[in-house]
């Protein structure tokens, strides 16, 4: 697909005014312009939906995505639009997630993604704890595959996952896959949670000294955390919040000092949408969210291959959409607020 000269320029100055944010040059911006302008004619041509998960690259949230989010809202997103096809840059669960609420859109991911946390625990594990724990019940974080879904009673996000296990009619509660969100919940309620052992390996590896020392270096900033960290960590900060909460929060704080305990994304995010906030402290890169690229993305939009789209086995998608209604039904029957920083004790 060739394009003219005038309009590569003009698309190149399109992308410059965004990514020359975070660094990006004009040469930068002019290699990349012919690919954005054939995924964009494409997306047209065929009333595609692209959406991008806040820890994409700015390439592809600020170039191509009609949507920016977290992984449910984009789910939610891909379900509310017309549009037949959704292209989904994000890890695997993520499409698996929009195709289990539209099971009938074509659903495709760029890349064949996994994610620490969704690959640390499978439909045969849940099984076999439900046979070790007969009296609990089974909440998963979103953060796993359609078949692990398919086994559980509820499924939870990093923001209502405490509403979720208060309003579960069990009194012992199986919470899978993340540890260290488990650590965080557990003073919380007044439930046993019986913890698997899986991690995200981007928020485990901050530490409480590293958040102390930024704290050090410029009193009064506030710092902000995801519940995929360690408690020891969530103890140091000010705020946890899933993705969009955190953005939330920068958005609409006076304050103009942050340290965001979280993927470098978000510090993208906030660099290109917020130029009057200053981000100190360094983020971390999530190996599998930076495998999706432009490429990959025409690719599942010209010819995609067998991998990039997501097929789920119908008895499947009846149960996992089961796991994740329940999660709307506990969360009316709660009257809990739900996991903010400000209901994190401290010293927990
Ligand atoms: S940031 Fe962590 S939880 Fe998110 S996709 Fe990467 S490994 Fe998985």
């Amino acid at each position: 697909m060739g394009f003219s000269e005038q309009e590569q320029q003009h698309e190149a100055g399109r992308l410059h005014e965004k990514l020359s944010k975070v660094g990006w040059t004009v040469e930068d911006c002019k290699l990349i312009a012919p690919m954005t302008l054939e995924i964009n004619q494409l997306k047209r041509q065929q009333n595609a939906l692209i959406l991008a998960h806040s820890y994409q690259t700015p390439d592809i949230m600020y170039g191509v995505a009609d949507a920016i989010g977290d992984s449910y809202g984009l789910s939610v997103e891909a379900k509310k639009s017309p549009a037949k096809k959704i292209i989904f840059c994000s890890v695997h669960f993520m499409g698996e997630t929009a195709k289990i609420l539209s099971p009938e859109k074509e659903v495709l991911v760029p890349a064949v993604a996994g994610c620490s946390l969704a690959d640390s625990i499978t439909a045969e594990d849940v099984r076999k704890l439900r046979r070790q724990h007969p009296k609990a019940g089974v909440v998963c974080y979103i953060n796993t595959s359609a078949a692990v879904k398919a086994e559980c009673d509820a499924c939870c996000t990093s923001s209502n996952a405490l509403k979720i296990i208060d309003a579960m009619p069990q009194e012992e509660i199986i919470f899978i896959p993340d540890k260290l969100m488990g650590q965080n919940l557990q003073p919380l309620t007044k439930k046993k949670l019986i913890l698997a052992d899986g991690r995200c390996i981007v928020h485990e590896e901050f530490t409480p000294e590293s958040v102390k020392a930024i704290r050090a270096q410029y009193p009064g900033i506030k710092i902000l955390a995801h519940p995929e960290c360690s408690p020891s960590v969530v103890s140091e900060v000010d705020f946890i919040g899933s993705t969009s909460q955190i953005l939330d929060y920068v958005h609409t704080s006076k304050d103009k000092d942050f340290m965001l305990v979280t993927e470098c994304g978000i510090t993208d995010r906030v660099n290109i949408e917020k130029r009057d906030k200053n981000i100190y402290g360094s983020c971390v890169l999530c190996p599998y969210m930076k495998k999706i690229s432009l490429a990959g993305v025409l690719k599942a939009l010209k010819d995609p291959t067998e991998h990039q789209i997501v097929k789920i086995d119908p008895s499947v998608i009846r149960k996992a959409r089961a796991c994740i209604e329940n999660m709307f039904a506990l969360e009316k029957k709660s009257q809990n607020l739900g996991l903010t920083a400000r209901q994190i004790p401290a010293e927990s």
